[in-house]
């Protein structure tokens, strides 16, 4: 099981020489609804407390923390020297860009994918010393998002055989309640996400989906296996809806260090 580090991330093994965790929801400055590590800019959050935020968990994983502006498509953003100036500066910025996933061969600069129920997806090739996150909701698993940024792993010089995954808490497929035609529509592409719920609804298993195409490419993944829906030290956006309110983004990060 993964080791909490800092005050609130779980440490997952990519290999030697990569930091590498899920954040939970303690450990930040954020009042209620937020509370308390909210890492997004788009949950209606104060900017300057989610930056106090993503700068302690810098502070963990010694190195700055890109991010981009998730649009739930396939679209990859390769980050360099110059990205690792910018989100290093004293007032970093709040995204590197639209994509859903990014990947670096850059140590020293940190690659972090937001979620609050979506599974969070971090790959590194130890040897060749390239990284990258992946945000797959639905509709990125159903695009692919995960094997995209895994090829861009592989164009900068990954082997498949090295590559080493995590995947990170996500709503898991017996509280990710979706209509029929939806689950239809997806499991058509991954039929390995297809799921029922506790009261025997239409469901999805994203996670499921997710480790199914990796090690379809030969990518064995470590899961952090908690769903966000009932685990009360993570964000989920289906419990706050659920409950009327609105909740912060938890943060998968991967570092080569
Ligand atoms: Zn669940």
């Amino acid at each position: 099981m993964p080791e909490e580090f800092g005050a609130g991330l779980l440490r997952v093994d990519l290999g030697p020489g990569v930091v590498a965790g899920f954040t939970t929801r303690h450990g930040g400055v954020s009042p209620a609804p937020w509370s308390s590590l909210d890492l997004g800019t788009s949950t209606g959050d104060d900017p300057a407390r989610v930056q106090e935020n993503r700068a302690r968990l810098a502070a963990w994983v010694d190195a700055p923390v890109a991010f981009a502006t998730q649009v739930h498509g396939d679209g990859v953003l390769a980050l360099g020297p110059d990205d690792r100036d910018a989100w290093s500066a004293e007032h970093p910025p709040l995204s590197a860009g639209e994509a859903d996933a990014l990947v670096t061969d850059e140590d020293g600069l940190g690659l972090g994918v937001l979620v609050a129920d979506c599974v969070p997806v971090l790959l590194a090739d130890p040897v060749a010393r390239v990284a990258g996150v992946a945000h797959a909701g639905r509709a990125g698993l159903a695009a692919g998002v995960v094997l995209r940024a895994l090829d861009a792993l592989l164009e900068r010089g990954a082997r498949a055989e090295d590559v080493r995954a995590a995947v990170g808490p996500s709503v898991c497929g017996r509280c990710y309640e979706v209509p029929e035609d939806l689950r239809a529509s997806v499991s058509a592409v991954v039929p390995q996400a297809w799921a029922t719920t506790d009261t025997g609804t239409p469901a999805l298993d994203l996670a499921g989906g997710v480790l199914a195409q990796l090690a379809a490419r030969g990518v064995v993944a470590e899961h952090v296996d908690r769903c966000t829906r009932t685990d009360a030290d993570l964000f989920s956006h289906r419990r706050a809806t659920a409950e009327g309110t609105t909740t912060g983004r938890q943060a998968g990060v991967v570092v080569l260090a």
